[in-house]
């Protein structure tokens, strides 16, 4: 068998691996290989590989035997570099074995440092460094670590302290010591015998004094650390396999203990939490490795360094150019100064908020470090939202936790932060905002009859309900601050109040009380918390900044700017009134693919013709309900048409049962009778007849439109009466009219002709034409198969992923807190399929329905209005599917617009791959040659459907708390 490399030696300005080996030597191993390859100062070691680890596993949880010499030799090259040997008593040479995975698991694993030290080499270390305290100090260190590491010296119950740290302690006070660096050396020395017996008490063991047995025994340690419980915990959370395994590095230690000029630090190269190009980070001086992380001493600010080490500033300041300029990403690092010399020992693209994500792809494209499309595909689309949303003042939230002012979490639905008094109608919420209070809409859950009580509330809470609720919905297309499920939450809607239970026992809130919620973490809290618009915000929907002094705005308007040349799926909105289709369009929507008509009817005045149409009891009856309903209906078409000003809008016929229109409640069912001239007795018979033992399948959609073609044909009239009296203003429209839940040609068949036909009576009563189409949802699998034939008479499909994910699942969207939820945590559904398209089974109808459908009709016009269009991955399997554009909700527009154009250029990559070694040219072009690709390969059908490389991890479901 031919030997396999399993160890990788870095170090004298080389190393045998580089930055793109982190599959096999972790992104710690090949950060550090690297760093040492493009000549920063790197202390020398190597890297067993994972497939070591994976052996490791396989073998018992022992170090395979024909590993030995390797680590030996690499070893020997260490020693050469150093000049130090490994086990001397002269001149020892200490090293760490430091984990790392293919991608960081932050603090989940195990490192030992000062390795190689006894009771032999301390005296050479101390003479060497002519520093007796930092050898002892490195020496009981390293008891301690390998301790607790290797040996499994942990406290022997959850609430006990560290044995280690006991001792200590102890030791500290018997000296009158605050700090660790108070101790005399004496002390230090006694503290490695005091460790040691400890050791031996508990462990029946003697500590290894031979530096390559603690070798041996930290490598098997870290490699187990793979498989310790956090890690297991993290990896689930996050989606890693258990298969990958870890690398174990290990290296030179550089001691950054050593005295007054020497410490040890973490910093980022731009500032992570705006995007600032700052270098950002800490030291501390005299100090070594996790000192600064465990918060022993309170670190210093990076900015102060040049005060006191000017000429180590200067060197740090050249590392962090020469990492940006060489990884061309903001990059976080972990470093050391040894005597005055600066060593670099991780670096590792750092995390960032969504603010600074966004700053920094735009400055790093703007100075030509990346290209445009690179910027473009740097930025989480998720991470869009953050720029959106009003945000609580810090120092406020934690002061009311501080005074136990947090009452419950739920679900966060809506992001953002929003404050209010507490209100339990829908209409109070109305009222209350008309006289000028803000309020906060609290529920058990809410209903369509909601609808102008969640727009007049700052933000809504409900007890029930999931991600996908109608709460969860309205609050994302209203971009509405929403917290949903919060279980803690009864409402006593008779006595106006509202009892959350919370740790302390039962808190009682009445109507009117403040509260405010944050709908990005999902935390209701007592009082009322100060909030502020975001900047996009001011800028595009609230007019009230000018886009020159709104830096933010600016660059967020850039990378979209950037990202719609690239991109090739078009994007609508799912809006139902003008003010909602005036936001999309600052959102850039380039059409409405959703206007759901049903939302009109609860709007002003229009609720009762709607009421007085469903309960006729004749034709005659019902057609004068519906001429009243006309000019309303006509009026919110004509707003829509003008406020999109010229863009496609697709308007959807009437969907939902009737019985959502009707009033409930006694005192409602009076007034309905008695504005109606109706009987009490006929009113409830009507409410009965109506009612629907499942309204997911009832009659409902097309089905309601046959039963009924005179409201199909009344709101066909009300769309191009509209449309002519806008086209007659000199504006151009273009209606799309789309009848829901269709399952046979033959439905369809009846439905166009009644909208065919009123058009065709509209332009003949106004002398005029407008160009319309007519459509259908495809939302129940028949459709979906029998997509050929229904394409025969549909304009265009749009796909209704909200009730196909329903329907082809056979279950409810209400279900999620209960089925769903247990699904999730289970691991049977990976990811909740109301979010992101489920690509096996939902996925492959809709490909069946572009396959068969374009198969009729090449040209025919194909997109999703369901939730999904504004989900990333779902985006991208639209794409992928070929359709002509995704809508979602206004607020999701600049998510979709960024996901779309990352993956036109996912998809142009994997086309077209570049060789890794050369970095594509940062000139921003090649746009052309790229949308020729995409149009290319947006065959329909043919390409299948690739895996989204971090779909689990982005779309993991939100945990309940
Ligand atoms: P983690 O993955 O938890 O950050 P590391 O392997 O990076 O673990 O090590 C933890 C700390 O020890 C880091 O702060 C690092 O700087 C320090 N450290 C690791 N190896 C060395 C070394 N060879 N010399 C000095 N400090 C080291
Ligand atoms: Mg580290
Ligand atoms: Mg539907």
């Amino acid at each position: 068998m031919a030997a396999v490399k399993r160890i990788y030696s870095f170090g004298g300005g080389k190393a045998e691996g580089n930055r793109d080996m982190k599959d096999l030597l972790g992104g710690k191993g090949a950060g550090v290989a690297e760093m040492s390859n493009i000549g920063l100062l790197v202390p020398p070691g190597f890297t067993i590989t994972t497939d070591v680890c994976v052996a490791f596993y396989k073998g018992g949880k022992k170090l395979p035997k024909d590993v030995l010499p390797g680590v030996e030799a690499a070893l020997r090259k260490v020693e050469a570099l150093t000049g130090k040997g490994f086990g001397s008593a002269d001149d020892p040479l200490l090293v760490s074995v430091r984990s790392g995975a293919r991608v960081s698991m932050p603090g989940m694993m195990d490192t030992v440092l000062n390795l190689g030290l006894n009771d032999r080499t301390v005296v050479g270390l101390a003479k060497r460094s002519q520093n007796e305290r930092f050898a002892w100090d490195s020496y009981r260190r390293f008891c301690a670590m390998f301790g607790d590491v290797v040996l499994g010296m942990k406290p022997e119950r959850k609430e006990d302290r560290d044995p280690f740290e006991v001792i200590l302690e102890r030791k500290k006070r018997a000296h009158g010591a605050k700090l660790d660096a108070e101790l005399p050396v004496s002390a230090l020395k006694e503290l490695v015998v005091e460790f040691k017996a400890e050791v031996k008490r508990r462990k029946g063991i003697d500590f290894p004094d031979d530096p390559m047995q603690q070798l041996v025994a930290g490598i098997e340690a870290v490699f187990r650390s793979w498989d310790n419980e956090r890690a297991i915990a993290y990896r689930r959370l996050n989606a890693i396999p258990a298969e990958w395994g870890t690398a174990v590095t290990v290296q030179a230690m550089v001691f950054g203990n050593m005295g007054e000029d020497s410490g040890t630090g973490v910093a980022f190269t731009r500032n992570p939490a705006d995007g600032r190009n700052e270098f950002y980070g800490e030291f501390l001086v005299n100090a070594q490795g996790e000192d600064v992380v465990a918060g022993i001493r309170t670190p210093q600010k990076i900015s102060e360094l040049a005060a006191r080490f000017p000429e180590i500033a200067r060197q740090l300041e050249d590392a962090r150019a020469k990492l940006e300029r060489h990884y061309r990403d903001m990059q976080d690092i972990e470093f050391t100064i040894e005597r005055g010399r600066l060593y670099l020992l991780q670096t590792r693209s750092g995390k960032r908020t969504g603010l600074a994500a966004v700053r920094i792809a735009v400055e790093m494209a703007d100075a030509r470090l990346i290209s445009r499309e690179e910027a473009v595909l740097r930025v989480d689309p998720a991470a869009l939202n953050h720029l959106l949303r009003p945000i609580f003042d810090d120092a406020a939230r934690l002061r009311a936790v501080d005074e136990g002012r947090l009452l419950a979490r739920g679900l966060p639905a809506g992001p953002g932060a929003a404050a209010g008094r507490v209100v339990f109608f829908a209409e109070d919420a109305e009222a209350w905002k008309a006289r000028g209070e803000q309020v906060v809409l609290a529920r058990h859950e809410t209903s369509p009859e909601d609808i102008r009580g969640m727009n007049a509330a700052q933000g809504f809470l409900t007890a029930f309900g999931g991600m996908t609720s109608h709460a969860a919905l309205v609050a994302r297309q209203m971009g509405k601050v929403a917290i949903v499920g919060c279980e803690a939450l009864s409402f006593d809607y008779h006595a106006r109040t509202m009892t959350v239970a919370t740790a302390r026992g039962p808190k009682v809130l009445r109507e009117g009380d403040w509260i405010s919620i944050d709908g990005t973490a999902g935390e209701v809290i007592e009082g009322s918390l100060a909030t502020t618009p975001s900047e996009v915000m001011q800028v595009l929907i609230e007019k009230t900044r000018e886009p020159s002094s709104a830096p933010v705005y600016q660059q967020f308007a850039k990378l979209l700017g950037w990202a719609d040349r690239a991109r090739r799926l078009k994007v609508r909105a799912n809006a139902d009134q003008p003010d909602q289709a005036t936001v999309s369009v600052a959102f850039g929507a380039q059409g409405i693919g959703l206007c759901r008509t049903e939302h009109m009817f609860f709007g002003e005045g229009k609720i009762g013709p709607m009421r007085e149409m469903i309960v006729a009891e004749t034709l005659a009856e019902r057609r004068a309900a519906l001429a009243k309903l006309l000019p309303l209906q006509r009026e919110d078409f004509a707003g829509i048409f003008r406020a999109m000003g010229g863009r496609p809008v697709t308007i959807r016929t009437i969907d939902p049962p009737l019985h959502e229109f009707l009033p409930q409640d006694p005192d409602g069912i009076t007034e309905l009778a008695r504005a109606t001239g109706k009987s009490e007795v006929h009113v409830r018979a009507r409410i009965d007849e109506l009612h629907e033992a499942n309204p997911m399948l009832g009659h409902r959609g097309c089905r309601l439109g046959i039963s009924y073609p005179e409201i199909t044909e009344m709101q066909a009239r009300a769309i191009f009466e509209a449309a002519c009296e806008v086209a007659a203003e000199g504006l151009e429209v273009q209606p799309e009219v789309m009848i829901p839940l269709v399952g046979a040609k033959k439905e369809l068949e009846h439905q166009a002709a009644r909208v065919r036909a009123v058009a065709e009576a509209v332009f003949a009563e106004r002398g005029a034409r407008v160009r319309y189409t007519v459509g259908t949802m495809i939302e129940v699998p028949r459709g979906a198969v029998c997509a050929g034939p229904i394409a025969e008479v549909a304009d265009f499909f749009s796909f209704g992923t909200n009730d196909l994910t329903q329907t082809t699942f056979g279950i409810s969207r209400d279900d999620v807190g209960t089925v769903l939820q247990s699904y999730l945590e289970n691991g049977i559904y990976e990811v909740d399929p109301f979010v992101t398209i489920d690509r096996e089974g939902v996925g492959e109808l809709m490909r069946l329905a572009v396959e068969r459908g374009r198969r009729t009709k090449p040209n025919l016009k194909i997109g999703i209005c369901g939730e999904h269009g504004g989900d990333p991955s779902s985006v991208e399997f639209c794409h992928q599917l070929g359709l002509d554009y995704v809508s979602c909700s206004p607020y999701r527009l600049p998510i979709a617009r960024l996901a779309a154009a990352q993956a036109a250029l996912r998809e142009q990559a994997a086309a077209h791959p570049v060789k890794p070694a050369r970095p594509a040219k940062a000139n921003g072009r090649g746009g052309e040659k790229a949308r020729a690709t995409n149009r290319a390969l947006a065959v329909p059908g043919v390409k299948p459907a690739k895996e989204p490389r971090k779909k689990r991890t982005r779309a993991r479901p939100q945990a309940r708390a």
